[in-house]
């Protein structure tokens, strides 16, 4: 099977590298196909999304992606949203779950934030007015706003969740998140089985925060997505151990959803698990659904036992020596 890997910068191909170990170890042979993206890339192609490295997650279809350095005061956009534009990665998915062995203030936390990737703010449509003054458009459409929530309920259903949240700010931004929210009833209303719950955004926030345990699935535009994606890893022990992925309708792109680290790139200490789970969500995305719940096992068992973990994660381990201790409990079949 041959899938994309794009290594990115920083601490990526590290972490990367550690996952392609695991998913070996699990038994699932890939051959990767090495595309480039970020500062790397910036530098050889001066351009951080080569046209090749899109042409090749279009071949074949699916890649596993570390994170990617965007290089500031170039006037490059972001390689993330470019990519996700580029490929119609319209839904993002971040599954936030308690995990053994991280000290958080909360318990039993297990809620999924789906995050609509293409427009909203992110749109990329800016300009400068004059002089000191700059507008954003804020894109909203019909469409796009359907696809997301139908895209929530379908998730809910497949994984048997309860229910979903559409949080907005229609109360201010009237046009806008008015027609989201009246798309949202809309698809609602295909999915009488799974409860639909409407929560302005800044109230989400404080009750993710009061109780979290409350929330099943939530879905928004993506501003509101971005932020409220990182707040709910910041619930179960932060982005070094939260996985992400990227869905279109033809492409997927799994990824770790925390930065390229450049004050401790190199150094060998990163936390791979972000990036062995955004692996775990590709295997079972693709069919490999025993392999991906053995690694997944294997994680919240090395986090159980909390030997070799990385000084993020309190040890004074090494990205080597969590990798092995994953793999240790794979091959023990925990
Ligand atoms: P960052 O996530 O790289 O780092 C924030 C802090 O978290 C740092 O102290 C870092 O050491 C730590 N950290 C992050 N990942 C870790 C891991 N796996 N293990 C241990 N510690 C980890 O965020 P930043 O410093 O704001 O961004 C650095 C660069 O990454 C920027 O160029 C930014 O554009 C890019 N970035 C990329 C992505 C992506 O590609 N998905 C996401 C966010 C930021």
């Amino acid at each position: 099977m041959q899938i994309v890997l794009i290594e990115g910068d920083g601490i990526g191909p590290e972490v990367t590298q550690a996952a392609c170990r695991v998913i070996a170890a699990a038994g699932v042979q890939v051959e990767w196909i090495k595309g480039m993206a970020g500062a790397a890339a910036a530098e050889r192609y001066g351009e951080p999304l080569p046209e090749q490295t899109l042409e090749m997650i279009r071949r074949y279809r699916i890649a596993l992606k570390g994170p990617c350095t965007t290089p500031v005061g170039h006037g490059y956009r972001s390689v993330n949203v470019r990519l996700r534009q580029g490929l119609d990665l319209f839904a993002s998915v971040r599954p936030v779950r308690t995990l053994p062995g991280i000290a958080t203030p909360y318990e039993q936390v297990d809620l999924i934030v789906v995050r609509e990737n293409t427009e909203g703010l992110y749109a990329g449509l800016e300009h400068e007015v004059t002089p000191g003054v700059v507008e954003s458009v804020r894109l909203i459409t019909r469409p796009a706003a359907e696809r997301i929530v139908r895209f929530a309920f379908d998730l809910a259903r497949q994984m048997g969740r309860r229910k979903v949240s559409f949080c907005h700010k229609a109360d201010v931004m009237r046009l806008a998140d008015g027609l989201f929210l009246e798309c949202a009833r809309r698809v609602a209303e295909d999915y009488p089985f799974i409860q639909f719950e409407e929560i302005p955004i800044d109230t989400l926030c404080m009750e993710l925060v009061l109780e979290p345990r409350r929330f099943d699935v939530l879905v928004m535009e993506n501003l509101f997505g971005d932020v409220v994606s990182d707040l709910a890893a910041g619930l179960v022990g932060g982005l070094g151990v939260v996985p992400g992925a990227n869905y279109g309708t033809r492409y997927a792109v799994f990824e770790a959803v925390h930065g390229s680290a450049p004050d401790i790139a190199g150094r060998g200490i990163a936390n791979p698990i972000a990036v062995i789970r955004s692996a775990a969500l590709m295997l079972e995305y693709i069919g490999y659904r025993q392999e991906a719940q053995r690694i997944e096992q294997a994680v919240l068992a090395t986090l159980k036992a909390g030997i070799g973990l990385t000084p993020d994660l309190g040890g004074d381990g090494t990205t080597m020596t969590l990798t092995e201790q994953i793999i240790h409990h794979l091959h023990a079949g925990v």
